[in-house]
This record gives structure tokens, sequence and C-alpha cells, in this order.
């Protein structure tokens, strides 16, 4: 399997390639093609949270997507040509520096002493604002949570040396508003790379259209906690990691079947073809995919009455339908719709249009069955699938005969949080701490809310004395974090117990056996780890 930055690099590759071909035979076909290539290459940057190349690479397919159109003739004028060379390049030199940046990285995901947290990563943080005691409660949450922030002034502008892809958190309500889109500008061209992120802004349309206008990547309006600032940090750096997506094409054409799934193959999309409407539901059962793509016409019935078989069976029921087919008519496409139909394309089909509904139709069905894995209120995985994947981890380590650590941990006091503070405080402690172990894991770990205020961790070839390392590093830091209420702030405390197999078993036995730890951790005073193992 390649790794990150070299598939990076060779998606990178394939961009320019198409460019260059572009350039050699300017025509609306290799044109297209050309837009596939950048969508692709987005869309690539999306699903692995390169966010550093994202800004670039959206603004490039923006330029290019407007240019799409049977009017504009090829090749194009020489503005729009060097606009695009540049742009394509600049994305060349960015892949390239963000490959080299994290080509160590890899290695780092399967180091046992955790030293490297990956499940976020981001560069330097640098705050930049005029007074910096207005920040102080911002940047100390930010030290809790391992993104400790640089401090500079507006009037110091900052060294090239901040890094290569730093967060930069901006204090815009510092500056007068019309060197708002100028100061935004320039930081955006230092850093190419950079994450943008403006802070104090009112939520007004010609102030928020001034800093999204200048290139920043996100705007937090003025009076936003710090908590919801770390938050919005941690989601757009969450990295999403995910199996590609799968597409069922019923299509009775081969020609065409076929010409749908290279187009899919450009975005990763695995596809799947029936030729005979009749194999639709076994093809369905294997098969397993996220979207059907359904031809209108075909020998033995129609794409409607195929989509009405399949609706009679309840697990197909939410699998979105999408009907692609040489019909025009209006009224039989409504009536398409109405049978179970999610969206209408008609062939010839712009193939980016093609694959950006696809995408975004298989986003919303994965999210509605992620919620059913994963906790609403953090995100992580609820008791009944947190603990079948602990097993799963734990048949893979059993039969590589390495260690897998299994840890308790619960919030110390929690009732009197919620007596003190009310729930919705306490709800927040509670996404603090699961922030911070999404933070400190690997991606490889498992993560889960088990119970209200009780977490279950699964670390596979981790033994008991690492984990005792990593949870009760976790620990201490999360009982630094500085929850607001009101005016002022309090502190919370966890306490952890850790099992290990080989010496517990089964799953059942290592939460079992972590849970007794924990319980002597309570007992013997809380805010403390305890290994059930010595
Ligand atoms: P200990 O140190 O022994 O763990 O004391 P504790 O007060 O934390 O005791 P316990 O674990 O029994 O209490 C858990 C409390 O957490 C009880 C319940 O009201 C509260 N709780 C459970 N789920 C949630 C939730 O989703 N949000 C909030 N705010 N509170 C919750
Ligand atoms: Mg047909
Ligand atoms: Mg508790
Ligand atoms: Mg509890």
């Amino acid at each position: 399997m390649l790794s990150h930055p070299e598939e990076l690099m060779q998606k990178n590759q394939a961009l320019s390639n198409t460019w260059r071909r572009y350039q050699a035979a300017p025509s609306f076909e290799s044109f297209v093609e050309l837009a596939v290539s950048i969508n692709s290459f987005t869309e690539f940057l999306i699903d692995k949270s390169i966010t550093a190349l994202h800004h670039a690479s959206h603004q490039l397919e923006q330029v290019t997507l407007a240019l799409f159109n049977k009017d504009v003739d090829h090749p194009l004028p020489q503005s729009a040509l060097d606009d695009l060379g540049e742009r394509v390049r600049a994305l060349a030199r960015m892949s390239q520096a963000h490959a080299s940046a994290t080509a160590g990285l890899a290695e780092h995901v399967h180091d046992p002493h955790h030293a490297s947290p990956n499940a976020i990563r981001i560069g330097q943080t640098w705050l930049i604002a005029q007074n910096r005691a207005a920040w102080a409660a911002l940047e100390a949450q930010l030290g809790y949570f391992g993104m400790a922030a640089e401090f500079t002034t507006w009037e110091h502008p900052l060294p090239d040396s901040a890094g290569v892809a730093p967060l930069l958190l901006l204090d815009m309500s510092s500056l007068p508003e019309t060197e708002w889109r100028g100061r935004i500008q320039a930081l955006r061209q230092q850093f190419e790379m950079g994450q943008l992120i403006c802070l104090g802004v009112r939520s007004d349309f010609e102030q928020l259209q001034q800093v999204l206008s200048g290139g920043c990547d996100s705007c937090l309006l003025e009076g936003t906690p710090p908590h919801t600032i770390i938050e919005h940090i941690m989601e757009l750096n969450e990295r999403h990691e995910q199996e590609a997506y799968r597409v069922l094409i019923v299509e009775d054409s081969k020609t065409a079947s076929h010409l749908i799934r290279r187009t899919l193959q450009e975005n990763q999309i695995v596809s799947e073809i029936v030729n005979d409407p009749r194999q639709t539901l076994n093809a369905l059962k294997q098969f397993n995919p996220d979207l059907i793509l359904m031809d209108m016409y075909m020998p033995n019935c129609t794409g409607v009455e195929v989509a009405r078989i399949i609706r009679q069976h309840n697990e197909f029921l939410s699998m979105p339908i999408v009907y692609l087919s040489g019909e025009t008519n209006v009224a039989l496409q409504v009536d398409a719709m109405r049978l179970g139909g999610d969206h209408f394309l008609t062939k010839p089909f712009n193939p980016v249009f093609l694959n950006t509904i696809i995408m975004s139709k298989i986003e919303r069905y994965r999210a509605l069955r992620r919620s059913m894995y994963h906790d609403s209120l953090t995100g992580l995985l609820n008791h009944s699938s947190g603990k079948n994947t602990l097993d799963m981890v734990l048949s893979g380590v059993a039969h590589e005969g390495s260690f897998l650590s299994v840890v308790m941990m619960d919030i110390d006091h929690f009732k009197q949080v919620n007596d003190t503070y009310g729930h919705p405080v306490g709800d927040q402690v509670i996404r603090s701490l699961s922030w911070l172990l999404k933070q400190r894991l690997r991606k490889h770990d498992v993560i889960c809310r088990y119970g209200g205020e009780e977490f279950l961790i699964g670390l596979p070839h981790t033994d008991a004395e690492q984990a005792y390392a990593i949870v009760d590093r976790i620990r201490r830091d999360f009982a630094q974090i500085k929850h607001p209420y009101h005016d002022t702030h309090f502190l919370a405390t966890a306490s952890g117990g850790i099992a290990t197999y080989p010496l517990h078993q089964t799953g059942d036995a290592l939460i079992k056996a972590a849970d007794e730890a924990l319980y002597k951790a309570k007992r013997s005073g809380r805010n403390r780890i305890r290994s059930g193992d010595d």
C-alpha cells in the first residue's frame, strides 16, 4: 500500500500530466480530462484531510469549472492559460513540500510509544493579535490539547521559518477593517499551505466577505469561546479515514457501463456492473454498494421497476439511487424520482458533475450509517460498536502474538460537575476528554464512549507499561484543562484502569479486569491510573 506522501505525489503527477496533455492538444475533450483530474485531486485531499493543500486545489477547481462551458474556445486565451499554469505549478510545489514534510510520519503510526499523535496533524500554531491578555484563555487551552501557540502582533510579521503549513489564528478585531483583505492575502501568499482562521469577525456580510475572499479557510465570529475555537480546529483537522466508495452500475449497454466505470475510477470509486437488471438483487447483496447508478431503459424492465423492487427490501430502503438516462422528458423524470430515485442525470453526462453528485449522495448515506455506530456527543464509537471493534482488534493481535492493552477511563466526581454547573457544561467536559483521546491516540487504537462519562480504549501492540505511560500523560493533561463556566473556570480529573492481553484472554475478560483496576484507582483517591496486572 502506498503511504500518503507517495500517493499524494502520484495523484499530483497525474494532474500535471493532464495539464501537459491539454497544452499539447488543447480541445474540449482534453479540458474535460483536466477538470476531472483536478476534481479527483481535490477529493483526494478532502478524503485524506490534507487541509494544507485543499485551499489551492479548490481554487484551481473553481477556476476550471468556470471555464467548463461549450462556448469557451480551445485553446483558452493566453491569460487563462497563464493563470491555470501558475496554479498547477503552485500545487505541484506544495505537494512536494507537503510530501517531504510528512514522509517520516507514516512510521510513527506504528510507534508503540505513541511519540507522535497521529489523529490530528497540524503544523506550528501562531496567534496574531494585539492584546495578548485577551487571548490568554485560548492560549492555555491550546497548550493542553498539544497545539501550544507562538504569539506575535500584527506589527511583527511572521518569519518564514514559521513552518511549512502553520495554523494561523488571526485576531481580526485588532486590525482596521480596511487592512483585512490585504493582510490575509499577504499571509496566504507567504504560507500557501497554512491554515488561516480568522477570529473576532462580526456576523456582517461585508466583514465575512472580506476575510473569505482574502483567502482565509474559515472564520469564527466574535465572542466565540475558546473551547468552540478548539473544537473547530479539531474538526478541520480530523482525519476521516474511510473505505473507497462503492457504486453498483445497472446498465444494459456494455459500452455505457464501462465508460461510467472509468469515470468513477478516476475518483477512486469502486464499481461493479450489472448488465442484466434481473441480477440486481444478487449484486446488491454481494457487492454491498453505497449507491446505485441506474439506467432508465433496459430490455426486460425499466429502471423505475428495478428501483421499486429494490425498495421492497428493508435493508436497501435508504440506499441512494441515481438515474442515468438519455431521457429528457421532465414528467417521466418526476415519476422516476417519486418512485424512489434520488437524482436524475441525463446522458451524455458531465463527468465532474456525475462524480460530485455521487460523492455527495454517498457522503450523506455514509453519515447516516455512521450515526448508527457512533456516539452523537463525541463522535466516538458507541458502546456496542466499541465492544465489537475491540473483539476484532483482539483477534488480530492474538493472531500476531502481540499485546493489547485495554483501558477503562472514568471522569471523577462527575455527578458533582453536573450538579454544580449543569448538564450542558458536563457534556462539554465529556467532549474535552474525548478530543484529548482522539488527539493523542493512534489511528488503529479503539476509542469508545462506553457509558455516560466512561471511555473504553484499546491499544494494540502496547504492553501494560507502555499503556500506563500513554494514559497517565493524558490523565495529567486532562487535569490541566480549564473548563469555562460563566466568567470563571473549573478543573476536572479522571481515573483509569488497565488490563492487558495475553494475561486476560477475551474482550469481556479484559474489560472486566480494566474495570476492576479502575475501581482500585477510584478507591485509592482518584486522578490516577492503575494497572490491574501489577
Ligand atoms: P466517580 O468519581 O466515582 O466516578 O463519581 P461520579 O460522580 O463520576 O459517579 P458516576 O460515574 O456514578 O456518575 C456518572 C454521572 O454521569 C451520573 C450521570 O448523571 C452523569 N451522566 C451520564 N451521562 C451523561 C451525559 O451524557 N452528560 C452529562 N452531562 N452527564 C452524564
Ligand atoms: Mg439502456
Ligand atoms: Mg465518574
Ligand atoms: Mg461512571
